[in-house]
C-alpha cells in the first residue's frame, strides 16, 4: 500500500504487532486523512479512520484519547449499551407535519471478516456487495426491494435515484479521498431500496452498509419501527450465512469513522424553524438538548429558508432508543418554541435544562 512503510507482513515480533494489524493496515493509514487535511475553521473533523476491526485494538493508545475527546469523555473502560426495541420509544408519532417535513434514521454496519472501506481490496469489496445483495433480496413484505449497482444502472434509474435523494456520489471531499475509501469507484457500490422507498441500504459507501429508514412528515415512531425491524432482519440473514456485524461491548458497532462508533445512529428531521433559528438562544438550546444542526443538503451544507436538518449529537454511550428519544423530545420543544416566536411571545419560560 504505502511505498515508504516497511513490509511487516511476515514479521513475528512485538514491534510489528503494534504498528500494523494482521491485515496490514498501518498507523500511516490510520492518520493519513488527518495529516493531509488540517481541518475546517468551524467543523472539528476526526482526522483518522479504521481499516479493519482490529484497528481499534492495535492502535488503542492513539485511538482511545481520540474517542474520549470526540464522545464526551467516553473512557477506555466504559461499556456501551444497544437497544433496538422500538417499543421502548415513548411517543414520536406526533411531530407536527406543518413544521417537520421529513423524518429519517440511519446507521452503519460492518461485516466481520472483511476489511473496512479505507483498506479493503477490490475483491473484498465485491464480496461485501455480493453477500449484502443476497441478504437484502430475500427481504419480503414491506421490505421487498431491488438493488441498483452504481456501475451499471441505467440513466433513467440514476435520475430516479437522484430525484428521490437516494443516490450517493463519488466522494469529492478531500477528507474521504485521503482515507482511501474512494478507490476503484464505482466498483462494488450500489443502492438497494424497498418498493415503497422508505427503507434503503447503501453498499460500500463510507461503511460496508448504511441502513436508512425515512418518510415524509413527522412520524418518527413509524420510521424507527421500520428501521429496527429491517435492521434486525438483515442481521439475522447475515447470521444465517455464518457471519455477523462487527460489535463489542466497549465500542458498540464498529465503523470506519471513530465519530460513528457505538450506535452509528443519526436520527434527524428536516424542520422549518425560521424564527427559532434566528433566535439568540438557538445554539444554546441545541446544546442543552444534545442536538446538532446541518443544512438539508447534507453535512457541510448551509440551511436554506430556515429549514434545518436537526439530529442527535451523540453516537456512543447512549442506546439507539435513548438517542431517538432525545430527537423526538427536542424537536417537539423546538417546534413549540417556533410557534411561540411566531406569536411574538418569549421562550424564556420553556428553556430546557442541560441533558
Ligand atoms: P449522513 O450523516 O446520514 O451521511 P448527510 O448529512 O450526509 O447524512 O445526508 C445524506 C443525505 O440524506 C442528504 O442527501 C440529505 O439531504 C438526506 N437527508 C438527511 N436527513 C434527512 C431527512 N430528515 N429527510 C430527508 N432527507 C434527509
Ligand atoms: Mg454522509
Amino acid at each position: 500500500e504505502c511505498e515508504e512503510f516497511p513490509d511487516l507482513g511476515q514479521h513475528n515480533n512485538n514491534m510489528a504487532k503494534t504498528t500494523a494489524t494482521a491485515n496490514g493496515f498501518t498507523i500511516d493509514g490510520v492518520i493519513q486523512t488527518g495529516v493531509d487535511n488540517p481541518g475546517h475553521p468551524f467543523i472539528m473533523t476526526v482526522g483518522c479512520v479504521a481499516g479493519d476491526e482490529e484497528t481499534y485494538e492495535v492502535f488503542k493508545e492513539l485511538l482511545d484519547p481520540i474517542i474520549e475527546d470526540r464522545h464526551g469523555g467516553y473512557k477506555p473502560t466504559d461499556k456501551h449499551k444497544t437497544d433496538l426495541n422500538p417499543n421502548n420509544l415513548k411517543g414520536g408519532d406526533d411531530l407536527d407535519p406543518n413544521y417537520v417535513l421529513s423524518s429519517r434514521v440511519r446507521t452503519g454496519r460492518s461485516i466481520r471478516g472483511f476489511c473496512l472501506p479505507p483498506h479493503c481490496s477490490r475483491g473484498e469489496r465485491r464480496g461485501v456487495e455480493r453477500m449484502s445483495v443476497e441478504a437484502l433480496d430475500s427481504l419480503s413484505g414491506d421490505l421487498k426491494g431491488k438493488y441498483y449497482a452504481l456501475k451499471n444502472m441505467t440513466d433513467a434509474e440514476q435520475q430516479q435515484l437522484i430525484d428521490d435523494h437516494f443516490l450517493f456520489d463519488k466522494p469529492v471531499s478531500p477528507l474521504l479521498l485521503a482515507s482511501g475509501m474512494a478507490r476503484d469507484w464505482p466498483d462494488g457500490r450500489g443502492i438497494w431500496h424497498n418498493d415503497t422507498k422508505t427503507f434503503l441500504v447503501w453498499v460500500n459507501e463510507e461503511d460496508h452498509l448504511r441502513v436508512i429508514s425515512m418518510q415524509k412528515g413527522g412520524n418518527m415512531k413509524e420510521v424507527f419501527n421500520r428501521f429496527c425491524t429491517g435492521l434486525t432482519k438483515i442481521e439475522t440473514l447475515f447470521k444465517d450465512k455464518g457471519t455477523s456485524f462487527m460489535w463489542n461491548e466497549h465500542l458498540g458497532y464498529v465503523l470506519t469513522c471513530p465519530s460513528n462508533l457505538g450506535t452509528g445512529l443519526r436520527a434527524g428531521v428536516h424542520v422549518k424553524i425560521p424564527n427559532m433559528s434566528k433566535h439568540a438562544k438557538f445554539e444554546e438550546v441545541l446544546k442543552r438538548l444534545r442536538l446538532q444542526k446541518r443544512g438539508t443538503g447534507g453535512v457541510d451544507t448551509a440551511a436554506v429558508g430556515g429549514t434545518f436538518d436537526i439530529s442527535n449529537a451523540d453516537r456512543l454511550g447512549f442506546s439507539e432508543v435513548e438517542l431517538v428519544q432525545m430527537v423526538v423530545d427536542g424537536v417537539k420543544l423546538l417546534v413549540e418554541m417556533e410557534k411561540k416566536l411566531e406569536k411574538g411571545q418569549s421562550i424564556d419560560n420553556i428553556m430546557p435544562a442541560q441533558k
